[in-house]
């Protein structure tokens, strides 16, 4: 008997299905947001040997590991935004497991974000792309490809005396993906889902406001959105359970169909 299960253990043994990394690596070394300098920062990834067969322990190798719940790849639940935090089942603990799996649409604004590190996503520029691939289908994620996981670690925050510059969506953008396309969630490849200049928007920072205020998803640091088709990607999105935790450095893995 062929089940939905075994036909996708099959497409997955045979190629038919591909599993895409869109994690990067924690190293102490990458960038981690950097906040005003009187606000809570978020700490960086730090790693200390606890043995290594040695006479700390002769057959073993292990570490502990310090981090912040926003270092790295990493998922944010709505707790994480004044927005949600009365929703219920806001935190990584009590997010329902299936949320955990769900389509994705991958919007492409690499030579935008080229050019303008501002660039911001807009209704038109989201309608173009429904134009050519089709609506958004609800309880999709929306993925903001900009090429930007290539960068070096001094670009890819882009500080400068005026903060980061980084490309991110526009009020509007967020609260119609949220109202009008019913989305799960929104990836980036930048250091935040929201734009570089974001405290500047009304609201400020849209992507966190309206998103987590809905009880939706956030993605950031992702890497390899090149990778990824228009449509049809499935994402696979489960953070670590920190009881109330507001987020989590988590593994996320694309699963794309070849031609067959
Ligand atoms: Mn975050």
């Amino acid at each position: 008997m062929t089940t939905a299960l075994t036909a996708f253990a099959v497409a997955l043994a045979t190629g038919r299905i591909r599993v895409i990394d869109l994690t990067h690596t924690l190293t102490p070394g990458f960038p981690t947001i950097v906040m005003p300098p009187e606000l809570g920062q978020c700490a960086p990834f730090r790693m200390e040997e606890i043995s290594r067969y040695d006479e700390r322990g002769p057959a073993w190798y292990w570490n502990n590991f310090t981090m912040g719940e926003h270092t790295g790849t990493h998922f944010d639940a709505p707790i994480h935004w004044v927005t949600g935090k009365e929703l219920p089942n806001n935190a990584v603990d009590t997010i329902p497991p299936e949320h955990f799996l769900a389509p994705a649409c991958t919007i492409d604004c690499a030579a935008e974000s080229a050019a303008d590190a501002d660039f911001v996503l807009t209704i038109p520029f989201v309608q173009a792309w429904e134009a050519k691939h089709g609506r958004i289908p609800s309880q999709s994620w929306v993925l903001l490809r900009t090429d930007w996981h290539k960068l070096p670690p001094r670009q890819y925050v882009n500080l400068s005396d005026d903060g980061p510059h980084s490309p991110g969506p526009a009020p509007d953008a967020v609260k119609f993906l949220v109202e009008e396309r019913d989305v799960h969630g929104f990836g980036t490849e930048t250091i935040g889902t929201d734009a570089g200049q974001a405290a500047h928007f009304t609201p400020p920072y849209p992507a966190h406001h309206y998103m987590h205020g809905r009880g939706r998803y956030g993605l950031q640091c992702l890497a390899n959105l090149d990778q990824l088709p228009p449509t049809g990607t499935l994402l696979l999105t489960a953070p670590l359970k920190i009881r109330q935790g507001s987020g989590s450095p988590l593994r996320v893995l694309a699963l794309v169909e070849t031609k067959p």
